[in-house]
């Protein structure tokens, strides 16, 4: 960054260019040069701020005043009155621009390693990357460290993968690198499809120069030469930064060939999905590479020994592998300074539902949800009360709020049945009937279910027709028994984790909730929802 006396850093994410960015950023140039502050003022243009749900989001610095929903008109008076005159515009905040949006105090409670250049770096320039210490790691690994010793301070880490399963990182790398094939192949998981959940995107947007520095030591570490990232076909923002950053490393020898002037070399290729849910299935994914069908692979054999073109092949995800290039300079102690012993590090989060700011926060591994609620996402909106939680995505746990203390990591989530997965954070107030969101979550698996096995064709089919019997009120009561009964059959028979994970929102939806849909059995009417009224009427 340059040294102007203040920086308006814009959040250019796909949210925001759909809400007209382009012409707030071109409106905000033409009134700071009017005003003759194009010295002293310099507009940013960096990933997201972490703010969803309020269209364009800007923050001015040092000052940390945010605006959120601004619009081309809000330009001028952003301008004069704060940039000039130093007078934050009050009487934008409502109605037209959103309050102020997430206070810097609340930014200031996160603990932000995977994100900490997210909304504070242009992602386009690799020079602003490196001056935030940005391929230092790897610098050090391929000049300095051998991969073995990569290795180590990986696995001394504790490092554990992001994806929903908590893997350890170094064992998987490990995998790899003993394998006796010596053709081998990093693959970078970015196919992120469950509703609701987009942490990978706004990493990618944000930040592109770390996921390819982590690819590159995660290559030399293990001994493989091609990168591979596997990511959603609707994240043009994210594709473009992308290719835009592995041509800008290229060109300063910090990818591609001979990487630091050393006889390591990595080439990394982008490879955009065409919008399967299940190609997040990593044998799927692979399948997908090689040009086939998504279907997943029976294991064994797994990826580390039978990956990509049947050599091993770590697979990551995209928040695992944003971790290592802070492992690697800072040291796995550091790390292990944050989170829990078990889950050291942080976690990504994306909040969404009745909060007042939703968005993606960074904290450490056992963070509880109440922080995560009424602390980084500012509580429910005004008037309302916490019904409860959906976590982890479609193929997460819905929990009520008497779990709101629960610390938040594989081990202690996993203790509740329930799981991190995707580290969406899905807020349900009153209003929410759990029978609807949890036909909502059994209807996307019926329509993501690739149809190759059984248990999951059948038993998503059956397990809608059976939650919108509860709906239309004319289930029976066997209805619930039955549902658990299939899923635990589809959790035993599945071929893969899309199959088997549907038994965590039935299982927990019945146990936290499960008035409500005895309610739809039982009662004339559901205290929440509607619908049901209207259709035990017509019967
Ligand atoms: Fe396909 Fe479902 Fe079987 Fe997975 S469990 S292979 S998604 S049918």
């Amino acid at each position: 960054m340059s040294l102007a006396r203040a920086h308006v850093l814009v959040g250019v994410d796909d949210e925001a260019r759909l809400a007209g960015v382009e012409e707030v950023i071109l409106a905000l140039r033409a009134a700071i040069a009017d005003l003759g502050l194009e010295g002293e003022v310099q507009v940013v243009e960096t990933g997201s701020l972490g703010i969803s749900g309020h269209g364009v989001v800007l923050a001015v610095q040092p000052d940390g005043v945010y605006y959120a929903g601004v619009t081309p008109a809000d330009a001028r008076p952003i301008a004069e009155e704060h940039l000039l005159k130093g007078r934050p515009v009050a009487r934008l905040r409502l109605p037209t621009m959103a309050p102020v949006a997430r206070p810097a105090d609340v930014l200031g409670r996160q603990t932000r390693v995977v994100l900490s250049n997210c909304g504070a770096i242009n992602p386009e320039r690799i020079e602003e990357y490196i001056a935030t210490g940005g391929y230092e790691a790897l610098g050090r690994a391929v000049t300095v460290l051998s991969p073995d010793d990569v290795l180590d301070l990986v696995k001394r880490s504790g490092l554990r993968g992001r994806g929903g399963a908590g893997f350890p990182t170094g064992i998987k790398w490990s995998a790899v690198r003993t394998a006796s094939d010596r053709e081998r192949y990093v693959v970078c998981n970015a196919d992120e499809g469950e509703p609701g959940t987009f942490k990978d995107r706004l990493i990618l947007e944000g930040d592109p120069h770390r996921l390819l520095e982590a690819m590159a030591i995660a290559g030399y570490a293990v001994g493989a030469h091609v990168g591979i990232i596997y990511v959603r076909g609707e994240y043009r923002l994210s594709i473009a930064r992308l290719e835009r950053a592995i041509a800008d490393a290229e060109a300063l020898g910090v990818l591609g060939e001979r990487v630091f002037d050393t006889d390591f070399s990595f080439r990394v290729e982008v490879r955009p999905g065409a919008g399967a849910y299940v190609c997040g299935e990593e044998t799927a994914l692979l399948e997908s590479l090689e040009g086939k069908r998504g279907w997943p692979r029976i294991r064994p054999p797994y990826p580390v020994t039978y990956g990509l073109w049947g050599k091993p092949t770590v697979v990551n995800n995209v928040e695992t592998l944003a971790n290592v290039p802070d492992i690697i300079r800072r040291g796995p102690a550091w790390y292990r300074t944050l989170g829990t012993p078990g889950c050291p590090g942080t976690k990504v989060y994306t909040i969404l539902g009745n909060v007042c700011y939703p968005g993606l926060v960074e904290v450490e591994m056992g963070t509880t949800l109440r922080t995560l609620i009424y602390e980084l996402g500012g509580g429910l909106l005004p008037g309302r009360t916490l019904h409860g939680v959906l976590i982890g995505g479609a193929a997460g746990a819905f929990l009520p709020p008497r779990e709101l203390d629960v610390r938040l990591d594989f081990d202690a989530l996993a203790e509740r049945a329930a799981a991190l997965g995707s580290g969406a954070v899905l807020v349900l107030d009153e209003s929410a009937c759990m029978v609807d969101m949890l036909a909502s979550v059994l209807r996307f698996f019926r329509h993501e279910s690739c149809g190759q096995c059984a248990p999951c064709r059948s038993g998503t089919d059956v397990l809608v027709r059976l939650i919108s019997s509860l709906q239309a009120g004319t289930a029976d009561g066997g209805t619930l028994d039955q549902m658990v009964r299939i899923v635990d059959a589809m959790r035993a028979a599945s071929l893969c984790p899309l199959g088997q994970s549907v038994a965590l929102p039935v299982r927990s939806a019945l146990v936290g909730f499960r008035e409500e849909f005895d309610a739809h059995l039982t009662s004339a009417t559901c205290p929440r929802c509607q619908a049901t009224v209207h259709a035990r009427g017509s019967h």
